[in-house]
């Protein structure tokens, strides 16, 4: 586990849960609550690791004793986790989990339970846990994992002390993802468009990703120039992409970028521009456009065009339109 990503995407839940194993206040059932790629899953786990850990320090695992260096490997039996199997979670894998808690312990007395997307449970699986959950043992520790809490039954959410996982700062995003190896151009970008960190990924290795940013910055530049290629390049390049309504309200998303981008640069901000390697293109394009009007003329173009798509107006004319309010 990547002990630096916990305190990287969550350092005051990491703060509040040292607290609370310091003092011995850590409670029996937690409901974690957040988009994926807050940190729920490394949490849960880290805090297993201090609950497992034979050397803790000062609320810490110590990443080294025997505990530790099995969780790394997977190989800790009272550390049970359980995902959906295929698009749920059945009952048969909550009475597993329970008969593996009622089971005499084969390690120690303590117990530790990591329930991945916990909303994909059956109605029946989530009773067959809820029974569980009205006594918890002493030792024994169940953390949900969720991106929606509405869609935990609500006995079960009631029994859990619910924490809400922040967004994660587009620096830290950025950052993450330089790490997984994105590029810096698409990291810079992807953590602009999205704050989910598995979405970003996901993008980041999507060719319908790479084409719509292309095209974006492609159709920008014609744009912002008044060339009349900006409306040909409707039909000829645009719509072979844009087949469907999320697709285009996307690529209208990553239009706004550059020209929020250009915007700032033209009120001498360049410190708040996401594209700062297309910072000399900007520069050249706010020389040419003189004024800052025609870019917020721009920007209100575009809005009003992801309001036609989400009413339903047709992409090509929804395009079209844009063309027309900014030669
Ligand atoms: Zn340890």
């Amino acid at each position: 586990m990547n002990e630096m990503s916990v305190k990287e995407k969550q350092p005051r839940l990491l703060e509040l849960f040292v607290r609370s194993i310091r003092n011995q206040r850590l409670g029996h059932a937690y409901l974690f609550e957040g988009a994926r790629g807050t940190g729920k899953k490394e949490l849960a786990n880290w805090i297993a690791r201090t609950i497992f850990c034979e050397n803790p320090q000062d609320g810490n695992p110590c990443f080294s004793c025997r505990s530790c260096l099995r969780i790394d490997e997977g190989n800790l039996p009272d550390l049970i986790e359980l995902a959906p199997d295929g698009q749920s979670i059945k009952v048969d894998q909550i009475r597993q989990l329970k008969t593996e808690f009622f089971k005499s312990s084969v390690e120690s007395s303590k117990k530790v339970y990591i329930i991945e997307d916990a909303e994909k449970m059956t109605i029946s699986a989530a009773n067959s846990l809820l029974t569980f959950l009205e006594e918890p043992g002493k030792d024994t520790y169940l953390f949900l994992l969720t991106t929606v809490k509405e869609n935990i039954l609500p006995t079960i959410r009631s029994r859990c002390q619910i924490i809400h996982f922040q967004p994660l700062k587009r620096e830290v995003m950025e950052e993450l993802l330089l790490s997984a190896g994105i590029d810096s151009q698409d990291a810079e970008l992807l953590s602009a468009v999205t704050n989910d960190l598995e979405e970003a990924k996901g993008l980041a290795e999507d060719e319908l990703f790479h084409a719509l940013k292309e095209k974006s910055w492609n159709w920008f530049k014609l744009l912002t120039s008044s060339d009349p290629m900006a409306f040909i390049y409707v039909p000829t390049s645009l719509l072979e992409i844009l087949k469907d309504k999320s697709h285009s309200l996307f690529y209208l998303d990553l239009l706004l970028f550059h020209y929020r981008d250009l915007l700032y640069v033209s009120f001498g901000n360049e410190e708040a521009v996401v594209q700062k390697k297309q910072l000399p293109e900007y520069k050249k394009m706010a020389q040419f456009l003189k004024d800052s009007k025609k870019i917020t003329q721009a920007i209100e173009s575009i809005l009003q065009g992801k309001q036609a798509l989400n009413a339903n107006v047709q992409t090509q004319g929804v395009l079209e339109s844009i063309v027309l309010k900014n030669q």
